[in-house]
């Protein structure tokens, strides 16, 4: 749906993106994830036709943002939480969206009560908290039930519970079949959120993967314990040859690296091994981050490497 054909755009000399290609697909939660200055932002202004790329092109459905027939109503966007003008109401700020995409009125109440503003809704803007302003920003994004939605940072400012209900709002636009492509650095919300992660560093593409992917690449060994000594050895050649790296130097404990439990729990049972436990150290979504990441500032990717899995 969102596609990224060899996108570079420079800033004088400064290269903010670099030779991007990634497509985001619908019915997913996608998530932005790099440090500073990775290109993030800049990758989704040139995405919204904000900004336009030194060379390639970035497409919604086919089409450039400036080509689209019905902007808003094809991709919805939340970049800025301060942009809001502060003397309006939320009601007047997205009835003035409304009027100027030709969208009719009441979809302003139905998305003011979506994102629980309803009881704010004649307030004025300058008086919302930044979670306020956050949930603003994406009643916006939502108002012309657009089939794409492009959140930066969407849960700065947001408590437990506002966190929850963007992760669920989130989730049940993609669960529809929409594409959403949303931008973070809180990777433990992150993690619950997105179940596809675009990883930049520099620039470039890191990672474009789904999120178990990175995450179980960072994940360290998982330890079974089984009384079956004579079905342990026939487990161990079986783990071998799926990939996984098993260490049996223990009777009845196999430490195994590169595999999930979950992987390693349906071995152990087609294989009619007893197993008394199965433990795994959790990798989380930063540890996989952070891994990529830390590789990125040792190592310099080489030149003409595709995104891939991390590695
Ligand atoms: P992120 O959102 O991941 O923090 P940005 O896309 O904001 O990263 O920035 C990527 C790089 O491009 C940074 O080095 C930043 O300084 C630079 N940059 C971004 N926008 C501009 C601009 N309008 N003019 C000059 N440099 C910019």
């Amino acid at each position: 749906m969102i596609s990224y054909q060899a996108v570079t755009k420079r800033y004088g000399g400064r290269t903010a993106v670099d030779d991007v290609t990634v497509e985001v697909r619908e019915g997913h939660v996608t998530g932005l994830l790099g440090p500073n200055g990775a290109g993030k932002s800049t990758a989704m202004r040139l995405l919204l036709g904000l900004d336009h790329p030194t060379s390639g092109t970035v497409t919604i459905g086919g089409l450039p943002y400036a080509r689209l027939r019905h902007p808003l109503r094809t991709a919805g966007a939340h970049l800025d939480a301060q942009s809001q003008h502060p003397g309006r109401s939320a009601r007047a700020h997205l009835l003035g969206l409304a009027r100027y995409a030709g969208i009719p009125g009441r979809r302003v109440t139905e998305v003011l009560e979506q994102v629980g503003l309803e009881t704010a809704a004649r307030r004025r803007i300058g008086g919302f908290s930044l979670g306020m302003r956050q949930r603003l920003g994406i009643a916006a994004a939502l108002l012309g039930d657009p089939q794409v939605l492009v959140l930066d940072e969407p849960m700065n400012g947001l408590d437990v519970d506002g966190v929850r209900w963007i992760r669920s709002l989130l989730k049940s636009c993609a669960r529809e079949g929409r594409t959403v492509l949303v931008s973070s650095h809180l990777m433990a919300e992150m993690h619950q959120t997105v179940d596809r992660v675009v990883v930049m560093g520099r620039g470039r593409v890191l990672a474009d993967c789904a999120t178990e992917e990175l995450v179980s690449a960072a994940a360290g060994a998982v330890v079974l314990r089984t009384p079956d000594l004579s079905g342990a050895g026939a487990l161990a050649a079986d783990l071998g040859r799926a990939g996984m790296s098993v260490d049996e130097s223990q009777p009845g404990v196999l430490t195994i690296t590169g595999g999930t439990a979950e992987g390693i729990g349906d071995a152990a049972y087609e294989r009619g091994v007893r197993v008394h436990s199965l433990q795994a150290a959790p990798a989380t979504l930063e540890d996989g981050y952070l891994r990529l990441v830390e590789d990125e500032f040792e190592f310099r990717r080489p030149a003409g490497s595709t995104a891939g899995g991390p590695r």
